[in-house]
């Protein structure tokens, strides 16, 4: 058995697969020369939002901004209260900020690490209370499971809310029938490379049903235009995707939907091999996840003795994430539901990921599936734990 250190995500076995395709199209952009706004990035944005069913797809910079955008075109500002998960990577809150709104931070379910409906209603409570404007609410779709859109829509439509879905890690998935991308009055996403669609560098997008709101994003992310080109008609961005990058993510595409079923594939293997010593990820019934982390609990372990044994066995491992945000530096003043939010606080504390991509062979995962449970029952509970 070789004891070679696996990569946590192994981008080039996806690149050697469509490398010639990869080098063609870009090829295709260096010959045309249209490297701002060419002929990819409107192709691309056709096939995303038929990929999703979304009416409208715009292709923008990164997977923050377009978060940012959606704000803008919401016309968010100081006073207003938005509401989204505190377990979440860092650019969800970040965007409320940014515009001077307040974020309130949201508990989560514990089977799932989404946003908790219940935690978001006593939240829009808070804010009322607190003197701000409820106006939306950003799920997020974590690890690359759809939230529980059926139980946060009633809620926002009982406060006259929009929902953004933050599906950075969960484009392409499904929920009820429904595909991430089209759900939501805006959905955004964003194509870091080491996301389910990842492209070779930063990008994103938003979707949107509504024609207006796709015109203004479409304004917004290039310096707020109108329809003359020098009166620009409202304060915007410099947003857009690169050519180039739309051209390769066009490519990563069309290879999208094998790599799902191939990373549904690895999990369930996974959870097959482990839920008996570790609390595997569940996924919700009529719902397929895309996976973006598989992720793991040993509860009552101390986690940092397990994940250094895994790492002397070549495992690595990441913890998504460490601290939520009300309990980071810069967003720790920001409101929390009910003024605490101890479900995050718990899993934080808890939650590590293996390496999940959909190039993951049988004999590399079984490695891990090994180690993780040579190593788990060994483990003493921590102090911390108790
Ligand atoms: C990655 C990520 C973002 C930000 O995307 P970038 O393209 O890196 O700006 C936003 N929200 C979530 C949940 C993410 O995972």
């Amino acid at each position: 058995m070789s004891e070679q250190p696996i990569p946590f995500i192994d981008l080039a076995a996806q690149q050697a697969v469509i490398r010639p395709k990869i080098d063609a199209a870009i090829a295709r952009v260096l010959d045309h020369g249209q490297y701002i706004m060419g002929p990819e990035v409107a192709e691309l944005e056709k096939q995303l939002a038929e990929f999703c069913g979304a009416t409208h797809a715009i292709a923008c910079s990164n997977g923050t901004d377009a978060l940012a955008l959606g704000l803008m075109a919401k016309d968010v500002r100081p006073g207003d209260a938005i509401f989204c998960p505190s377990f979440t990577f860092a650019a969800t809150g970040e965007v409320v900020a940014w515009l001077g709104a307040t974020p309130y931070f949201v508990d989560i379910l514990e089977d799932t690490y989404n946003m908790d409906p219940e935690s978001l209603s006593q939240a829009i409570l808070d804010a009322k209370a607190a003197g701000h404007r409820p106006v939306g609410i950003i799920p997020v779709d974590l690890f690359g499971q759809a939230a529980d859109y059926d139980r946060i829509e009633p809620i926002a439509e009982e406060n006259a809310l929009w929902i953004m879905c933050d599906t950075a890690q969960g484009f392409g998935a499904t929920y009820k029938g429904r595909v991430t991308g089209s759900i939501g009055h805006i959905a955004t996403t964003s194509f870091f490379p080491a996301k389910p669609l990842g492209g070779y560098g930063d990008g994103g997008a938003i979707f949107v049903g509504d024609d207006e709101l796709a015109k203004i994003i479409r304004s917004l992310v290039n310096h707020g235009y109108g329809s003359e080109r020098y009166d620009n008609v409202r304060i915007g961005m410099n947003g857009r995707l690169d050519s180039i990058q739309a051209a390769i993510l066009i490519e990563k595409l069309a290879l999208f939907p094998s790599e799902i079923e191939a990373r549904d594939r690895v999990a369930k293997r996974y959870s097959d091999g482990l839920s008996d010593v570790v609390v595997t990820p569940i996924v919700m019934e009529d719902t397929r996840s895309t996976w973006a982390q598989y992720t793991i609990r040993a509860p009552g372990r101390d986690r940092s003795s397990i994940l250094d044994a895994l790492k002397a066995k070549g495992i690595p491992t990441a913890i998504y994430y460490p601290k939520p945000m009300h309990v980071q530096t810069a967003y720790q003043h920001y409101p929390k539901a009910g003024g605490a939010l101890p479900v995050c606080d718990r899993l934080a504390a808890e939650v590590f990921s293996l390496p999940m991509h959909a190039y993951l062979d049988e004999a590399t995962q079984d490695r891990i599936i090994d180690a993780v449970r040579t190593v788990v029952p060994t483990i003493v509970k921590s102090a911390a734990a108790r």
